[in-house]
């Protein structure tokens, strides 16, 4: 199952020690997991799931693939690319309706020759079925990705990511106390949590919430829980998980999806200037900021090597061009 993937990324991503950064803070040694650099179209965590959705998409036979997300999705941006590289056509549904002007991952999804529907309210595909409907009468054989690439397929990505990362610790001698990441539709964090469980991996993950409207209905818990819950018996995982083995840490998105704060802004430019590493506007300089404010205010236990898994997204800056801009 782990190796039924098709090839679309750099792997290993980098595992680096931000030294400029852990000056500032004295009481922790802090590293980042590259994956803003897989390397399909400019990058991102999506990558690593669509290893094994256009896999399966191909070993069903589909032709075509259907996701959905916000205009400035990343998740939509690498599924395109993957698609191209694949020989698949590919349909997005995309929140909002069509502006003047194409810019960031929008533009990049057009580029690599997305089939684009706008579709007002619905970011999050609640009008996949009626697509898939309209290309399966026209003679079209359909894959569809749910929202953000998370499902078990998807998460099987991060799993295979857990292995990848205990080998780098065990090459450097280092060890992980814990990994901040942004978490938002719950594949990445489903699949290392499975990950970390399959490997035996001695780190708490600290996922932070992007995100706070739900997902067709579901809490990110649930949908992470999910698919923890029916992907631990298929990997052999002995072990009963339970919505208490699910963190998450809420009220950095206060702000709402999308919406940048002025301290997120302020860590964007902070992380850019010492260490030359792009965040993004939506996920990470949240997920990161939401990092710094653990360490500044002691969250975790003092001496502790921290984790930020870069989860990609650098597109959006360009869009955000007005809201990032120092004046
Ligand atoms: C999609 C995405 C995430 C969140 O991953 P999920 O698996 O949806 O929780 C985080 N960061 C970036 C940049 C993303 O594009």
């Amino acid at each position: 199952m782990l190796t039924n993937r098709y090839n679309l990324g750099f792997f290993p991503t980098p595992l680096q020690s931000l030294k400029n950064l852990s000056a500032n803070y004295s009481d922790y040694s802090i590293f980042i997991k590259r994956d803003d650099i897989t390397g399909l179209a400019s990058g991102g965590n999506k990558t690593r799931k669509l290893e094994y959705l256009i896999q399966a998409a191909l070993q069903n036979g589909c032709d075509t693939v259907i996701t959905a997300g916000a205009q400035q999705s990343n998740h939509c941006r690498q599924t395109v690319a993957a698609c191209a590289k694949a020989g698949l056509e590919c349909h997005l549904l995309l929140g909002g309706k069509e502006p003047e002007k194409y810019d960031g991952n929008l533009l990049l999804s057009h580029i690599l020759g997305a089939h684009i529907h706008f579709t007002g309210k619905n970011r999050k595909g609640e009008d996949i079925d009626v697509v898939e409907k309209r290309l399966k009468a026209s003679g079209k054989k359909s894959y569809v990705i749910p929202y953000g690439g998370s499902n078990f397929t998807g998460a099987l990505g991060f799993v295979t990511a857990v292995k990848e990362l205990k080998n780098q610790l065990k090459q450097t001698h280092t060890t992980i106390d814990y990994i901040f990441f942004a978490s938002s539709s719950g594949g990445m964090q489903a699949g290392l949590t499975l990950g970390v469980a399959k490997y035996n991996l001695t780190t708490t993950l600290v996922p932070i919430r992007i995100d706070k409207e739900r997902n067709n209905g579901r809490s990110i818990q649930e949908s992470v829980l999910s698919i923890v819950r029916s992907g631990a018996e298929l990997l052999n995982i002995d072990r009963d998980f339970t919505l208490s083995d699910i963190p998450l840490i809420t009220g950095y998105d206060e702000a709402g999806y999308g919406q940048i704060s002025e301290d997120e802004k302020s860590v964007l430019h902070e992380l850019a200037q010492q260490e030359g590493i792009l965040l993004d506007p939506v996920y990470t300089a949240r997920a990161f900021y939401a990092m710094l404010d653990h360490l500044k205010q002691h969250k975790i236990k003092k001496g502790a090597n921290v984790l930020f898994w870069h989860s990609g997204g650098f597109p959006a800056i360009f869009e955000y061009a007005d809201q990032i801009q120092l004046r």
